[in-house]
């Protein structure tokens, strides 16, 4: 029997799905062109640049634009651990750098990104979560993006080295079903019990105290020079973001004035 020629198979795109591909989560909010017939849908929203100090709130906002806006959010530390978890050659000498906290240099995380942004769904705009954190990485993308005809939207999430300590270090995560909880602001009901499922919270590596003051003091020493480039230009949109996650994105979403995919 032959197939059916006129049968044109139609990618359906599905209008909300997060796919993880071993931790790697990718935001997947596109649609053909004129699925749904708002003019937003096909017009361009660009290059979003989320800075800010660890724990700032910058996935959780890069998520809310993402959706806002119908385009992938990607996060450098996701793409550094999807390698590491795959264990391709940059993933391993990445890891070298990250188990430490120290910044994973430019030239393995240059052609990481540059091969995550060229994919289609990068085509209408993205949302950088986490870089650049360097002068060079600042300028670099500048580059990187100027040959694709793109001017990044920077927005900075300031929150004082007090409040970024206690987001952090109090942060406790159900090692069963990734629930996280935070013991001064979101703690559990039973102490170090998760209240899904009761087991015991653990608290990663990444987010004990010692760690968060090296990689605070690393974020001032290295990303301030970017924050500095941006500001001199003129470039950067500073928000608040010692606010509730509500405030925060409205604040973002006032100063950036793009037009919204989702009213
Ligand atoms: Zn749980």
């Amino acid at each position: 029997m032959q197939a059916d020629s006129r049968k044109i198979s139609r990618r359906r795109f599905l209008r909300e799905s997060s796919v993880a591909v071993g931790g790697l989560s990718i935001l997947t909010l596109a649609e053909p062109a004129g699925m749904r017939g708002a003019p937003a849908e096909s017009s361009p929203v660009g290059a979003i640049v989320l800075l800010g100090p660890p724990g700032a709130g910058k996935s959780v906002q890069g998520r809310r634009l993402a959706e806002r806006h119908a385009i992938p959010v990607i996060s450098t530390g996701d793409l550094l651990r999807d390698h590491v978890r795959r264990g391709t050659k940059l993933g391993l000498e990445a890891d070298s750098y990250m188990k430490t906290g120290k910044l994973v240099p430019d030239s393995l995380m240059t052609p990481i990104l540059e091969e995550r942004l060229s994919q289609p769904d990068c085509a209408r705009g993205f949302i950088l979560d986490g870089y650049p954190r360097t002068l060079a990485q600042a300028e670099g993308l500048d580059v990187l993006l100027k040959g694709k005809g793109l001017t990044p939207h920077i927005i900075l999430l300031d929150v004082p080295d007090e409040r970024v300590l206690k987001l952090l270090s109090g942060r406790r995560v159900c090692p069963r079903c990734q629930r996280v909880y935070n013991i001064y602001y979101q703690p559990s009901k039973r102490e170090g019990l998760c209240d899904a499922d009761g087991s015991a919270l653990v608290q990663r590596p990444d987010d004990q105290e010692e760690v968060i003051r090296h990689r605070l003091e690393t974020y001032h020493k290295e990303t301030q020079a970017a924050i500095d480039y941006y500001s001199r230009q003129n470039r950067l949109i500073r928000i608040n973001g010692d606010q509730t996650p509500d405030q925060v994105a409205t604040e973002i979403e006032s100063k950036l004035a793009l037009p919204s995919h989702r009213p």
